[in-house]
């Protein structure tokens, strides 16, 4: 299957790791809206939320209350929004959701992926 995501999973393509278990993977957004900007993905193809398992629902929520904490601390910040696109809107046909530090009391990312990646990996 010729999925971006799945080859990032597969080490096919790089990615900026931010967590990883035996069911998700995050990484940093490579055009990232705000600083900090993280897609958390399911390790199984599923292609959109309406595909999701009750399972992988539960533990993507487990995952992303955790690093919901993590990044408000390393980013400093106070506020984060938790999005994910279906049908047109979503380009990437592997169910991701993303994690967005404050992106209603910003305007838009200031620093390069690279920059805020080394603050979150401290
Ligand atoms: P969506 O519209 O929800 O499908 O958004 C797809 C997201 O994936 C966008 O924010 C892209 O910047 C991001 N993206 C696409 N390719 C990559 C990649 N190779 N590494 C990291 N993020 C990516
Ligand atoms: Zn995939």
């Amino acid at each position: 299957m010729d999925c971006i995501f799945c080859k990032i999973i597969n080490g096919e393509m790089p990615s900026k790791k931010i967590y990883e278990d035996e069911l998700v993977y995050a990484f940093m957004d490579i055009e990232p809206t705000v600083d900090g900007h993280v897609l958390l993905i399911p390790k199984k193809h599923y292609t959109d939320f309406m595909e999701l398992d009750d399972d992988i629902i539960i533990h993507m929520n487990k995952v992303r209350k955790e690093l919901t904490k993590m990044l408000m601390e390393k980013l400093n910040v106070k506020a984060l929004s938790i999005s994910f696109n279906y049908g047109d809107s979503q380009v990437v046909k592997h169910f991701h959701m993303h994690l967005l530090p404050n992106l209603l009391i910003s305007d838009g990312a200031k620093n390069t992926v690279d920059e805020v990646y080394q603050i979150i990996k401290k």
